[in-house]
């Protein structure tokens, strides 16, 4: 069912984190806050007795909180996010996903061949909206984003050729995954893949199951936006506000979460503009050029931070309509997408 939600009905400000600018202009590629979050750690009437702590880290190119009532297994849940980070990141050419990007092929982790198959899986949901093997585009369009939105520097638009030239490479159906063997290899020379759309949510999934392990039953994990609160939070849900695409000081609305995660895509803060036209670093794999739908924002919330940080990247590429669609027919999940010029959020 669609329900319209009136953006003044925005809970009020937020601050955001200046300490992340910096690290964006060296890492744009890497997913920064796409959601920002406030969470309401209230100590008021109504909570658990026992004090929460909240620890922050930068980790996976954004600002990583754990928010508990045990100090000792916020940095069990941080050592998993680390290991994921450690796998996942594109910028150390030590890591897994670089070394499998630099040969085509790797003997790969469990941790690594989970996420490229949640990810094969997501391509295919999705008729290739989301798709890891756009990366040697993605690249292409980072670099501009970096130059334009950070260095303030006139970019350009790639030329169209070099947009062919790199959209070749891409395909989910050239990577084989070999299970018995525990091995990824492409099928493709010059193939690369980026997890940046889904390795977040899977790193808050294991953080979230190691607390877990240690008998927490009230937590949240937020990885740049990339949301899991386990329990409730005292009495009440967990609360979390989602930031306004057009307004960064305003919260376009506020959910309440238990056991439940939830994930935003947009395009308002990896972007560059030529000629007054936005640029964002969500790409359409069907053309090469980001999204160009007037989609500027997709909140999802979902039974784990991955199938919700993978679909919001998804249902941004897909649109409104086929958006809404595809998420009706995932048991457990919710899409709330917001367009440009819209005075209202459509959720169903
Ligand atoms: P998210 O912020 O979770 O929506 O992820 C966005 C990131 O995913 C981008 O910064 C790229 O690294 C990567 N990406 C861009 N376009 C796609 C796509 N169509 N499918 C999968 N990943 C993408
Ligand atoms: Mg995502």
């Amino acid at each position: 069912m669609i329900k319209k939600i009136l953006l003044s009905e925005g809970l009020g400000l937020f601050e955001q984190h200046p300490c992340l600018s910096g690290r964006q202009g060296c890492r744009p590629s890497v997913n920064i806050i796409l959601l920002s979050v406030l969470c309401w750690l209230s100590f008021a009437s109504g909570c658990s007795h026992r004090p929460y702590y909240k620890e922050s880290r930068v980790m996976m190119g954004t600002i990583v909180e754990i928010t508990c009532q045990d100090k000792y297994a916020i940095s069990a849940g941080f050592e998993e996010i680390k290991k994921i980070e450690k796998i996942a990141d594109n910028f150390d050419p030590s890591s897994e996903i670089s070394r499998l990007n630099q040969d085509g092929h790797i003997k790969a982790s469990h941790e690594l061949i989970e996420m490229v198959r949640e990810s094969l899986k997501y391509n295919s949901l999705s008729d290739g909206a989301f798709d890891i093997t756009i990366n040697p585009v993605v690249a292409l369009w980072k670099e501009r984003i970096r130059d334009g939105q950070y260095e303030k520097v006139d970019v350009g638009l790639p030329s169209e050729e070099e947009i062919k030239d790199r959209l070749r490479l891409a395909g989910s159906d050239k990577i084989s995954i070999n299970e018995d063997e525990s091995s990824i290899a492409f099928n493709e020379p010059g193939m690369s893949i980026d997890l940046g759309a889904i390795a977040k949510g899977y790193a808050v999934d294991k953080a979230m199951a190691r607390l877990k392990e240690r008998g927490i039953n009230s937590a949240m994990v937020n990885a740049g936006g990339n949301i899991y609160c386990l329990g409730t939070k005292g009495k009440r849900k967990w609360r979390v506000g989602i930031q306004h695409p057009r307004k960064p000081q305003n919260l376009l609305f506020t959910l309440e979460l238990e056991n439940q995660a939830a994930a935003t895509s947009g395009d308002y803060q990896q972007y560059f503009i030529v000629d007054g036209k936005r640029y964002s670093h969500i790409i359409d794999p069907k053309t090469g050029y980001p999204v160009n739908n007037k989609v500027i924002s997709v909140t999802i919330t979902a039974p784990t931070a991955a199938q919700a940080d993978g679909l919001s990247t998804a249902l941004f590429v897909l649109g409104k309509e086929k958006g809404e669609a595809l998420a009706k027919n995932i048991a457990g999940v919710k899409a709330m997408i917001i367009e440009e010029d819209s005075q209202n959020v459509s959720r169903n």
